[in-house]
């Protein structure tokens, strides 16, 4: 018996073993193995099994380290597919999609066989009847572990394996399980809605106001979150306004504190009822069916979703729910508790320990889990039946992986689906301009929710042009806030009602632009922004490598008022404290959100208003409730503008858009203030209308006439080297190359190279990058034209990754 194995290292290929006779039973599709390599034993993945010898010698296989396999031959077709499409290599990829990293044989026990069975003693080794001996004296079984170090010599595995075809013995996985007892405790519930009769207090308000978000709320939750006395709790269910029952909580993994907040019953409406039924129809087709569930923030999403897993499940399914953060899983999974008290479900994502992730990887193997709530890599789960995959806020950069294999869990959802004849729901209210685009030629279907729940109006939007508050002789006002953002915290201090500010900062400090006519610098080659480098006083594209001097006039009006423009986080809040002293401020970004807990802490003060004002990156802009937040500031449009990164102007339309959405969900109505340089740009004055169309329309026609996907496919080449000079050679090199290849041209056009150009951020970690980009229509050419340079690569001594753009998947 001979099996293929995926071995973790930069090959495309798979290599052959032969299977020694003791472990012919144990050989399965999926399991892991320990196999010689050149010198070095390595762990590789079985992905093929054959009786026929292969044409080359072959070694046998050390060891079969997994008793049961960590995924099928349906996993493995969907695996394969990933590999290949972005061009990585499937020992590579397997390593880092599977679990793996613990000892799978720490928590394997073994014990002798319970029936009665004549030892052939004779037959046996001497070191098999010691295992034996010792078994016999510890009925309760021994972990694998502790017998390999009471034997203390060479490995027993294979001792072990041949008892167990004897029949003598049996294995079996034991993991410690959680004490498990019953807990109870006391929820709060909203008996009326209708409260303006009623005179409270300004405490039992906000808590008839908390309770009027989420239906109900357990009592422990909400005392440590909010000072409220037991009298103001009982004269309110003395009033009939509240009841207080007594319930038994679910638990789950513990890793992420219950926020208390939960989801209350909702009867769907029309349209939420009408997209439902579109989703029930694919479900019972048993075909791939693809679906966009495109909603304003705010519109109930969620509830479409939770109704469509209900389906799934009733039908024997399993689902995949994905979500773009995981501090966004808290909230999801209190809600999801509610509505599916006995279901087991696993939480996959990056936060839990290793062991647990092996762990729950292998029941969900076994199907004795059917629902998985996770980030991007949950999109791997070896989910049995699959049925439904949920993708949330689909347009979510957080979707795309970066480093390693650069994949795209959205897209990578939808091929899932086509490859298990399964549904997907790809819900956002910004949808990819890629995922629009295929629900416009039919192969996606857009389910519209137009309105939010009941009825509450979409926030008023005022674009702030920052040019005129700089411009002026006015020296006294400040650089960051303009003066009707000041004006709007004032009076909603004085209201007593919480202020988000947003802005957008990730990596780029610093942008050039005029104060006179607004223009900002962009390549007039690639029409994506040029950053500055103030070092050589230059700007360059970091797509083709186009540099220019920063010249003193102004290319768009000839005026003479150049500026740079960056600020963060930081300096905000302190500009904020100078100018609302009484004002208690709260900081949210990736500085401040290392800690532990940082970032529930942050919104449950969020949640008890023991914040007025919120600053924060582009954290706060995803998918969160805060009812009591009623003014949306953003401070800078412009930092997302001049990312350069041909989808700038979707990622600002997006982000204004979320942020917007984070105001007035509560009671009363949201205001949204957008500062900018660029008041007229369309991604901004599109999003002031609530105007996801419009949008559309305008940034499709720009990528047409610029050819960039939808209408065209990329592959980006990240280079990197950690010396600068050796990279700046092998750049060379690579020049070289480039020039040696054919012309390449294909019936559906030519395929284009752009660049090598330092990368927008030139250096991470002690590497410096470049990056090269690959465009054409048909993107068999263009992964023809990239593997035909990586082939030729080596001699420029880089370290090249690929990176492909979105799967076009039909
Ligand atoms: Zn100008
Ligand atoms: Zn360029």
């Amino acid at each position: 018996m001979f099996v293929s194995v995926a071995v973790n290292i930069p090959s495309e290929k798979t290599f052959s073993y032969a299977v020694p006779e003791t472990l012919h039973e144990e050989i399965s599709i999926g399991k892991r193995v320990l196999a010689p390599f050149g010198k070095r034993r390595l762990t590789g993945y079985i992905v093929e099994i054959s009786k026929s010898a292969p044409r080359e010698d072959t070694k046998e296989i050390i060891e079969i380290l997994d008793l049961e396999p960590l995924f099928n031959e349906t996993d493995l077709k969907f695996y394969r597919w990933v590999c290949q499409y972005y061009m990585y290599p499937p020992g590579r990829a397997l390593a880092e999609i599977l679990p793996g990293g613990i000892d799978p044989k720490s928590d394997q026990w073994i014990s002798v066989a319970k029936e009665e069975q004549e030892r052939p003693d004779g037959r046996m080794s001497p070191s098999q009847r010691r295992i034996l001996d010792t078994l016999t004296q510890h009925p309760d079984g021994i972990s694998l572990a502790h017998l390999k170090k009471m034997f203390g010599k060479k490995d027993v595995t294979r001792d072990v394996n041949s008892l167990k075809s004897t029949g003598l013995i049996t294995t079996e996985y034991r993991t410690k399980k959680p004490q498990v007892s019953r807990k109870k405790e006391k929820i709060i519930t909203l008996n009326i809605r209708n409260l303006n009769a009623l005179k409270l207090t300004k405490k039992q308000h906000f808590l008839v106001d908390l309770l009027r978000g989420h239906g109900s709320l357990p009592l422990s939750a909400l005392r440590a979150q909010f000072t409220c006395s037991p009298s103001a709790i009982k004269t309110l269910e003395q009033k009939g306004i509240i009841s207080l029952t007594e319930e038994e909580v679910s638990r789950h993994h513990g890793q992420s504190p219950d926020l208390g907040i939960r989801g209350k019953t909702i009867t769907p409406n029309e349209d939420q009822e009408c997209a439902l039924r579109e989703i029930v129809k694919g479900l019972e087709s048993a075909r791939f069916s693809p679906y966009l569930l495109h909603g304003v923030t705010g519109s109930g999403k969620t509830e479409v979703y939770l109704n469509a897993i209900e389906k799934a499940l009733a039908m024997n399914g399993g689902v995949i729910y994905l979500v773009p953060e995981i501090a966004l899983t808290p909230l999801l999974i209190s809600r999801f508790n509610k509505r599916f008290p006995a279901l087991e479900k696993a939480v996959l994502h990056s936060g839990i320990s290793r062991a647990a992730r092996y762990d729950q990887w292998r029941r969900i193997q076994r199907g004795e889990i059917r629902v998985v709530i996770g980030a991007r890599s949950a999109v791997f789960a070896p989910v049995r039946d699959l049925k439904l995959i949920i993708v949330d806020e689909e347009h979510d950069t957080s979707y795309k992986q970066d480093d390693r294999m650069k994949y795209n869990a959205r897209d990578l959802a939808i091929m899932r689906a086509k490859l298990n004849a399964a549904t997907v729901i790809a819900g956002s209210a910004t949808p990819a301009i890629q995922t629009y685009f295929n629900t416009m030629k039919g192969k996606q279907t857009n389910l519209i929710l137009p309105k939010r729940v009941e009825d509450r109006p979409l926030p008023e939007v005022d674009i702030i042009d920052m040019k005129k508050e700089l411009g002026g002789d006015d020296q006294a006002v400040s650089p960051v806030l303009s003066r009707a953002l000041q004006k709007a915290i004032g009076e909603t201090l004085e209201n007593k009602q919480q202020t988000l500010l947003f802005l957008n900062r990730r990596g780029f400090h610093t942008f050039i632009f005029c104060l006179d006519c607004g223009h900002a610098f962009q390549c007039p080659n690639c029409a994506v922004s040029m950053t500055y480098h103030a070092g050589e006083d230059t700007l360059k594209c970091h797509y083709c490598d186009f540099a220019i001097k920063l010249t003193p006039s102004c290319p768009g009006c000839h005026g003479n008022r150049i500026r740079s423009y960056g600020l963060g986080t930081e300096r905000l809040a302190e500009e904020i404290n100078k100018l609302f002293p009484e004002a208690r401020i709260g900081r949210m970004d990736s500085d401040t959100m290392i800690r532990k807990g940082a970032y529930e802490n942050i919104l449950r003060s969020l949640y008890t208003h023991d914040i007025d004002i919120l600053v924060g990156t582009q954290m706060i802009a995803k998918g969160h409730d805060f009812p009591g937040v009623t003014l949306v500031g953003v401070i800078s449009a412009d930092t997302s503008l001049n990312i350069p990164d041909f989808r700038a102007a979707e990622r600002t339309f997006q982000l204004l858009t979320q942020v917007s959405g984070r105001g007035g969900r509560g009671a009363f109505p949201g205001r949204v203030i957008i500062q900018t340089f660029n008041p007229h740009h369309y991604a901004i004055t599109r999003a002031r209308d609530h105007d996801y169309l419009r949008f559309y329309e305008d940034e499709l026609a720009l990528r047409h006439t610029l050819a960039y996907p939808p209408f065209s496919r990329l592959i980006n080449l990240h280079l990197s080297s950690s010396k600068k000079e050796k990279g700046l050679e092998g750049l060379e090199r690579l020049k070289h190359i480039m020039r040696t290849l054919a012309p390449a041209t294909t019936p559906q056009g030519k395929v284009e190279i752009i660049g090598p150009a330092e990368s927008p951020i030139a250096k991470i970690k002690g590497k410096y990058r470049w990056q090269l980009l690959i465009k054409g229509s048909d993107i068999g050419a263009v992964k023809n034209l990239a593997k035909e340079i990586l082939s030729k690569a080596s001699v420029t001594g880089l370290d090249i990754r690929v990176d492909v753009d979105p799967i076009n998947f039909m």
